[in-house]
């Protein structure tokens, strides 16, 4: 392989920047000449490819967003659409490619494997935190510190007023974002797709301590299904002397500088599908488990396993008492 080309693709997340700065230097660093697609496969599909230096990726690790841009793109899900895309990416003389996003491009990326002859290797890149095949995505640390920081702060006016606060977080069908965010802020409760809520057990609790409060924060994955303003009439109907407030997040938690683990795990992410690739992997992820790079292969990676994981669901019911 001597011609890599990267783009990222689906929600941007904070992080992304640093694996695009990893690959292209990786790719570099191993003789490869290297190309940046703009707005995902959008950008495949309509020629925008251009070629990257090690100066293009100079001073973005520190950047959130990513400087490729990103793009939900409907033609490249016909073989039309993919069709075209080889075809630009033949004329480039690319060879090799890295995709940094989630379980959508993945499956992009999988049907385009097993139409056209491009081997590709993938970088997980959400906030979401949902996919298999490694601990963390990037962007997930620096997220749910947006979360808690944010949530530290309605706390302070929560805390002030006698108030409980319903705060909805982002994260798809997946409830991770809550449930670590959930326990580092020291939440009342946590409401998350994966588990069915049991409001008469949450309404018990929130009376049983009331003694011990003097704030509520009660958070709810977006993906939960009734939501965060859902969640508040319930509480209101059950407790009408509560003053119930609603924060939804919204999209701070996808912005801002990333974290320096989520830096670390770009960094190391950027160069292991680079070497991957250079290895002669295709159609795997690379991730990290445990501290070790793995590879999974796509179709794996996007089935939702569930990652909850029940110590952390414990926690939150025995520290809230
Ligand atoms: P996030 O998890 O942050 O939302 P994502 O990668 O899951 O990221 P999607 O918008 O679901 O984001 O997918 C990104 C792109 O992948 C889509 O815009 C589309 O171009 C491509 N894609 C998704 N599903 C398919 C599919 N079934 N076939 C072909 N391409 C697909």
């Amino acid at each position: 392989i001597k011609n890599i080309a990267v783009l990222t693709s689906g929600g941007d997340s904070p992080g992304m920047n640093a694996a695009i700065r990893a690959v292209i230097r990786a790719g570099i660093y191993h003789g490869a000449n290297m190309f940046g697609v703009r707005r995902g496969y959008d950008g495949l599909v309509n020629g925008e490819i251009i070629s990257m230096d090690a100066k293009s990726v100079a001073n973005i690790i520190q950047r959130g967003g990513t400087i490729l841009k990103t793009a939900r793109s409907e033609e490249f899900k016909s073989v039309e659409g993919r069709k075209k895309a080889y075809d630009n990416i033949k004329k480039l003389g690319i060879n090799g490619l890295v995709v940094i996003g989630g379980d959508g491009t993945f499956t992009g990326a999988s049907k385009f494997i097993e139409e056209f002859d491009i081997p590709i290797v993938g970088i997980p890149g959400t906030i979401d935190n949902d996919l298999a095949g490694t601990d963390f995505t990037i962007g997930y640390d620096t997220a749910i510190n947006t979360v808690v920081d944010a949530v530290d702060k309605i706390r302070d006016t929560a805390e002030s007023h006698d108030r409980l606060f319903v705060v909805e977080v982002m994260g798809r069908d997946s409830g991770l974002i809550a449930l670590r965010s959930g326990i580092s802020t020291g939440a009342e409760a946590v409401l998350i797709p994966e588990l069915t809520v049991d409001y008469q057990a949450i309404m018990k609790r929130l009376d049983q301590t009331r003694k011990n409060k003097s704030s509520r924060i009660i958070i709810v994955a977006e993906g939960d299904n009734e939501g965060g303003l859902v969640v508040a009439e319930k509480i209101k109907e059950s407790f009408p002397h509560y003053d119930v407030r609603v924060s939804i997040l919204g999209h701070i938690q996808r912005g801002g500088k990333p974290s320096c683990m989520d830096r670390v795990l770009a960094s190391r992410l950027g160069v292991a599908a680079v070497e991957g690739l250079l290895e002669g992997r295709r159609g795997e992820m690379a991730g990290l488990i445990c501290g070790q790079i793995q590879f999974t292969p796509f179709g794996k990676a996007i089935k939702h396993i569930d990652k909850i994981n029940d110590n952390l669901t414990r926690i939150v019911e025995i520290l809230s008492h």
